[in-house]
């Protein structure tokens, strides 16, 4: 007997289905990516479940007579190529005409849409393979095209999908992405009634970046542009020193599409490099125009990736762009403009190179309820000796010397604080009197819905102001005034990211980091005494609560091996 045999049809179609369709966010950009391509000007997306339960594309865009309705859900169906040369040639998002295909083999879908000529639509009812209904209906011109119980036929696939907070958090990032290629169509996007994106049509990338991010965001962007043997980049970036707290706000867009691109990335990071804050990313918001022929954006039908034919030409082409806005003078300023009482003695202890090693100073405590006088039974500990680099905190300890990382080590130790604190759920608040104002993306906008309860207990009050606007009327008595925006955006980043088990573990990992000291920083002998005993009495000194090691050792074994002294 023969062990080879074909698959029945339905069910290749189906295997084909699931190779193009993932889950609901891939069924969101080929329905979007249609709409665009039929030239609509404004695309309303719906969603229940994070679109696991449903999908719903509205666009007004050209739309179709019945033929094609009926036409559209076959395989390699597409108005978009006829020739071979025409695949060269492509502009339009979508040509393998497989989508509509997949996306109805694997769900229960209704497609409603009109020309606009002879006054009415075509609606086609579907499950699966089979087409239930096909009727005449009233309809103005466009599409709409609801998709129901993604994977209902393929349950393998189903329990890959992720939690509906999760399927609309990457929904949302997809379509901040569209809306911001394309700035000219309106975007709005609802999970049930809530709204959570909303973006009329404007005239260009500036107003819709206005749109997604609010003021704040727009105004630490310079503009840039710059063009090159047939290829052209403009955007937004960052206008140094500030940047931001992660790299959430990096998009580079090749011919209108979103794409993650190593070269690209690396451009952005060399153009920076140096002229940042600690601790910043830049912003970047990049269009690039490369000439169809010199890209290849297919490589993979649902992955943001792209293949350049001459790479090093576009990694030339953003650095020179992002150079040149750099160096149009606003933004050149100093790296560290705040601190100018620390600056000779820095430059100094900097100029002396790989001796920079310092005895404990004096300082004055800027933080002092961070820093507080330590227990006095706190037992044995390792001895301070001195700081090196401004970073590392060298002490004896037990078998040899330790060089503790202060960050890492004080990140550990606030860690523990905050998390007796947080059981408690008493965390000791600041309400300022004039509470800083804050403009929230969707994907944060979401981010504070979703965990305003952890955050409320961890003592950050957010109050709607209307829009984008958000007012910070309380937040934990441990942080600085200049501190607290900046800190709550970065936990609402963390939040954003967290499932729903390690969010308040995340939460005040984030808090833990963003107020524990950081490196190149002098510290006092008292607060290196005080990082040394506490760090001792954490439940782990040797791992920072993001796992990364705090201290190493030096043995007294391999030092005096060293001096070729023999053991004791
Ligand atoms: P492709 O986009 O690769 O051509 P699809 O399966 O996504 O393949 O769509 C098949 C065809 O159906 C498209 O080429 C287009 O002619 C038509 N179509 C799909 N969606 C729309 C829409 N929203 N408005 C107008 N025509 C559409
Ligand atoms: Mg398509």
């Amino acid at each position: 007997m023969n062990m080879i045999h074909l698959l029945p049809p339905e069910i290749a179609q189906k295997i084909a289905a699931g190779e193009v369709i993932e889950r609901p966010v891939s069924v969101i950009k080929e329905l979007v990516e249609n709409s665009l391509d039929a030239a609509a000007s404004a695309v309303r997306v719906d969603l229940a479940g994070g679109g696991k339960a449903l999908v719903r594309v509205i666009d007004n865009g050209r739309g179709m007579g019945r033929e094609d309705a009926l036409l559209c859900f076959e395989r390699h169906s597409t108005s978009k190529i006829s020739t071979e040369e025409d695949l060269w040639r492509i502009s339009s998002l979508g040509f393998r005409g497989e989508a509509l295909a997949s996306i109805s083999a694997v769900s229960r879908l209704v497609l409603r849409t009109s020309d606009g000529k002879e006054g009415k639509g075509t609606q086609v009812e579907r499950e699966g393979e089979r087409v239930l209904k096909v009727s005449d209906i009233a309809f103005p011109q466009g599409t709409t095209v609801e998709v129901r119980d993604l994977f209902f036929n393929l349950p393998a696939r189903q329990k890959f999908l992720r939690s509906d907070r999760s399927e609309l958090g990457l929904a949302v990032r997809y379509l901040t992405f569209v809306a911001l290629a394309y700035p000219e169509v309106g975007f709005s996007l609802f999970q049930g009634t809530r709204e959570i994106l909303n973006c009329p049509a404007v005239a260009g990338a500036q107003e819709r970046i206005f749109q997604l991010y609010g003021r704040a965001v727009l105004e630490r962007l310079s503009e840039c542009q710059h063009e090159e043997q047939g290829y052209e980049v403009r955007g937004f970036a960052s206008r140094p020193p500030s940047g931001r707290q992660d790299r959430a706000h990096q998009f580079f867009f090749v011919n209108r599409r979103p794409v993650k691109d190593r070269i690209l990335q690396a451009a952005l990071n060399q153009a920076f490099r140096g002229s940042l804050e600690k601790d910043q990313f830049p912003e970047a918001f990049l269009f690039l125009r490369v000439p169809f022929t010199e890209v290849d954006v297919n490589v993979h039908p649902a992955k943001a990736e792209v293949r350049f034919k001459e790479s090093q030409l576009v990694f030339h082409l953003i650095l020179r762009c992002l150079d040149k806005a750099l160096l149009q003078g606003k933004g050149f300023r100093a790296v560290y403009p705040d601190e100018p009482e620390e600056r000779p003695e820095k430059w100094v202890r900097d100029a002396a190179g790989p001796h920079a090693f310092s005895p404990p100073r004096q300082g004055k405590e800027e933080r002092p309820d961070l820093f507080p006088a330590p227990a006095a039974d706190s037992g044995p500990h390792p001895q301070v000796l001195g700081q090196y680099l401004d970073t590392y905190i060298v002490a004896t300890g037990d078998e040899g010397l330790l060089v503790i990382d202060q960050h890492n080590a004080h990140e550990r130790v606030l860690f523990d604080k905050f998390k007796e604190i947080d059981s408690r759920r008493s965390w000791p608040r600041k309400m300022p009197l004039v509470p800083p104002l804050l403009d929230l993306s969707p994907p944060e906008t979401l981010a504070l819905e979703d965990s305003q309860a952890e955050l409320e207990e961890a003592g950050f009050r957010i109050q709607p102001m209307g829009g984008r606007s958000y007012a910070l009327v309380e937040y934990p008595d441990i942080l600085k005034e200049e501190e607290a925006q900046e800190i709550f955006l970065a936990v609402l980043a963390e939040m954003k990211e967290a499932g729903t088990i390690d969010r308040r573990e995340k939460l005040l990992a984030t808090l833990a980091c963003k107020t524990a000291i950081k490196a190149h920083q002098p510290l006092s002998w008292e607060k290196m005494d005080y990082l040394v005993r506490e760090l001792f009495r954490t439940s782990r000194p040797s791992l920072c609560p993001h796992g990364r090691p705090i201290l190493v050792k030096v043995d007294r074994s391999a030092i005096e091996k060293g001096m070729k002294r023999p053991t004791v």
